[in-house]
């Protein structure tokens, strides 16, 4: 029976998998090897080892209602998009309500994972520690890995052929923290991922010029959307997922371009992805387009080739007198601490994990890794989830396939990703159907249907509102008595920071949306019934 669980990292990740324990009534003990909790959310002014690093300026790119911890709203006055000091905040706000700091062993450093000798029958872990050089070692009968996959730069040198002759500066994103030091430069950032975005709009404040090289393209959303409401409160919705799955694929590719499109079309900024319809995470960046129409970011091609002073790229234009290079090409992820790694990456070094969460061939199923995907979704509500799925595998509440079942249901996953986001290893997910999958598995799946005729509000606004993590603790285990109330409230939550000063409402168009009203609102139950 499991009842004493190793937590490694104490991230968003590990504070939720720290408070699932709790919650079930099992002992945690969580080792994070830095001095505090918070993982890549706590900036510090200098690269830590083994921990990831942001620059000073990071702000969320998930909003606050679709980002907090399911059972734990931001406060009402936060903004809708938080300065990474404020979500700091917010997470050891989070830890101190659920006591969660008295769990967790700071400065500890998981060294080795290994399986007990009886790990067959029993399936404890031994748990190796290090904490000022002093080595200890803990059996455990369950191990969750909380420890992020922001932390080892993929920095793949050899594809930039002549990189050993430039006479500049190079640096991988994770190494950049402010812009100062590249006042009147010119300077050249590869990728075209959020941390690329990011650092190319910041360096333009300060450089004389900057390159942004992007090899296959992004799209580019703004944080706000429609109307002015955050882009994920409009976009994650259960009625768009449920739209995507029934419509054939052509039509909602061709909605999807559409919808990327509507701001701006990507072609005319160089920006348009290789795969055009490929749900590859789109860059959340304000200030990009108006920086690329200003001329202080151009956009380049992939590099070709790296001269002693000059890039090359792949369109033959050479750019002469470049200064620095930052790398914002992303992380690659390793378990060093896991004695047998393949448990993890079990198939060519590829991560093979049955709901993106378990190692599939284990004797036992005591070892969950958490926080390992990526979606439209926030991290904290996923993790949350993840925990509690994986805490009812632990307990054998929730029971598992036979591996070769586990095995075809990894493979279908990669054959959709390939189609859908166009690599069969991305950690991309389709965040609200992965979350299902997760909630139905343990009964914390909203039934949307059932609430339309207890709850016909609520109802309404699970379907066709944002999918917000409450959503995932209005039933089942780990249930919140506030969750009803915070969905109903999360619009006004979202308007709060913004409406600081009381201006008129724009003239009513009442007669025509009753109208509207009275005729979509029979169209829309119909939609809600056939969903169910
Ligand atoms: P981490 O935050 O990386 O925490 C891992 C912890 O484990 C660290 O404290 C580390 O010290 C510890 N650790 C590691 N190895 C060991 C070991 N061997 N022993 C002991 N301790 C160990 N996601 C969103 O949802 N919204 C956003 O707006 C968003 N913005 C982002 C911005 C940036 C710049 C980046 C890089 C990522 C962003 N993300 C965002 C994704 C981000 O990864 C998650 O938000 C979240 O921080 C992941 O938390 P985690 O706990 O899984 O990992
Ligand atoms: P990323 O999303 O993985 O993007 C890496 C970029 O580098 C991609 O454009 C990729 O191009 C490119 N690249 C990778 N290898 C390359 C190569 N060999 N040659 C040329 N280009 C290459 O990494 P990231 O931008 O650091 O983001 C990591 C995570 O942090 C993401 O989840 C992101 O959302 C998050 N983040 C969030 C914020 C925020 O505002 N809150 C800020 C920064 C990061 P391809 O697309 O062609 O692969």
């Amino acid at each position: 029976m499991v009842r004493r669980v190793a937590v490694v990292g104490a991230g968003v990740s590990g504070l939720a998998a720290t408070k699932c324990c709790l919650e079930e009534g099992l002992e945690p003990t969580c080792f994070e090897r830095s001095e505090d909790i918070g993982g890549l959310w706590r900036y510090t002014e200098h690269v830590e080892e083994g921990r990831a690093s942001i620059y000073r300026t990071v702000f969320t790119n998930s909003c606050k209602e679709m980002m907090c911890y399911p059972d734990f709203p931001f406060p009402e006055d936060h903004p809708n998009y938080m300065h990474n000091a404020r979500l700091q905040q917010y997470i050891r706000d989070y830890a101190k309500h659920f006591d969660l700091l008295r769990h967790i062993r700071f400065k500890t450093v998981v060294t080795n994972i290994r399986k007990r000798p009886d790990f067959c029958a029993t399936g404890q872990w031994e748990v190796v520690t290090q904490r000022d050089g002093k080595e200890e070692t803990a059996v455990f009968d369950a191990v969750m890995i909380c420890s992020g996959h922001h932390i080892y730069p993929n920095l793949p040198l050899d594809h930039f052929p002549g990189i050993e002759k430039f006479k500049g500066c190079y640096l991988h994103s994770r190494e950049y923290k402010e812009p100062e030091k590249f006042r009147g430069k010119k300077v050249l950032v590869v990728g075209l991922g959020n941390s690329g975005c990011d650092i190319a709009v910041e360096l333009s404040t300060v450089a004389s010029q900057v390159y942004l090289s992007s090899r296959s393209g992004s799209w580019v959303l703004g944080r706000i959307c429609d109307h002015g409401y955050p882009w994920d409160m409009v976009i994650i919705t259960r009625f768009r997922t449920w739209l995507d799955s029934i419509l054939p694929k052509s039509v909602s590719d061709w909605l999807y371009v559409r919808g990327m499109n509507q701001l701006v079309k990507h072609e005319n900024f160089g920006l348009m992805p290789v795969n055009r319809t490929s749900r590859k995470e789109p860059v959340l960046n304000d200030d990009l387009l108006s920086r690329i129409t200003c001329g202080v970011v151009l956009i380049k091609p992939d590099v070709k080739e790296f001269r002693e002073t000059s890039v090359v790229f792949q369109d033959g234009t050479v750019q002469d007198d470049v200064d620095v290079v930052v790398f914002a090409t992303g992380y690659t992820y390793t378990y060093s601490f896991m004695e047998d790694e393949s448990i993890i990456k079990s198939r060519n070094n590829e991560v093979t994990l049955y709901k993106s969460i378990l190692p599939p061939h284990l004797e036992k199923p005591t070892m969950a890794v958490i926080g390992l995907v990526q979606s439209y979704g926030s991290a904290i509500p996923t993790a949350d989830l993840q925990c509690r799925w994986t805490i009812k595998v632990f307990q054998g509440q929730c029971t598992l396939p036979p591996v070769s079942k586990m095995m075809d249901d990894i493979d279908e996953k990669m054959r959709m990703k390939l189609q859908w986001y166009g690599s069969s290893t991305t950690l991309q997910t389709d965040y609200i159907t992965y979350m299902d999958e997760l909630a139905s598995a343990i009964g914390a799946k909203p039934n949307v249907l059932k609430l339309l005729v207890t709850d016909p509000r609520l109802a309404l606004e699970v379907f066709f509102g944002p999918c917000t993590p409450y959503q995932f603790r209005l039933t089942g285990p780990g249930r919140w008595s506030g969750a009803r109330r915070a969905i109903l409230t999360q619009w006004d939550r979202m308007l709060r920071p913004t409406r600081t000063r009381i201006a008129p409402d724009a003239p009513s168009l009442f007669p025509i949306s009753a109208m509207l009203g009275v005729l979509f609102l029979p169209l829309l139950l119909l939609l809600a019934v056939l969903y169910w």
